[in-house]
């Protein structure tokens, strides 16, 4: 199987020989594309929002869950885009971190950064990339839950 940029238009799109694994028996155009992977976590925290008016200023506690988001355009040699369980030992380190905590106790949520939905899925993205990230794949999406129906994202490019 080989695939190139379609040598009659400059739109990017690649053109692959007979289709993927060959199914289609003929030259065929296919969007360019990337693989995702997503693994879910959960904690349950103590935190208050500094600066903020009203009931969230007080401690108080929410049961999290984050869906981590991972994505790439190639597959390594065992056609995996990455490990599930290298992905989750990394996540699992941060939630060992913060279960059962107080999260303005702890950095940097102490004192650099208020302990929001949208800071908490943040860390996750850029401390999960410090240990799992590399050029082929990319924790580019955390999704953080306060609550069932109250989830902030954070995404990459
Ligand atoms: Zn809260």
């Amino acid at each position: 199987m080989s695939s190139s940029v379609c040598p009659s238009c400059s739109n990017g799109r690649k053109y692959t020989k007979g289709g993927f694994f060959g199914l289609f028996g003929a030259d065929v155009e296919v969007m360019a594309g990337f693989y995702e992977v997503m693994i879910e976590r959960d904690f349950s925290s103590a935190h208050q929002l500094r600066g903020y008016k009203g009931k969230c200023e007080n401690l108080h506690g929410h049961n999290y869950k984050v869906e981590i988001f991972a994505r790439g355009e190639e597959l390594n040699n065992i056609g995996l885009l990455i490990d599930f369980g290298d992905l989750k030992k990394a996540a699992d380190e941060i939630t060992r971190y913060l279960d059962h905590r107080n999260l303005n106790e702890l950095p940097p949520f102490d004192e650099e950064l208020n302990p929001s939905a949208e800071n908490i899925a943040r860390y996750f993205v850029d401390y999960l990339n410090s240990r799992v990230g590399d050029e082929r794949v990319k924790v580019y999406k955390v999704r953080c839950y306060e609550t069932p129906t109250s989830v902030a994202t954070y995404q990459i490019d």
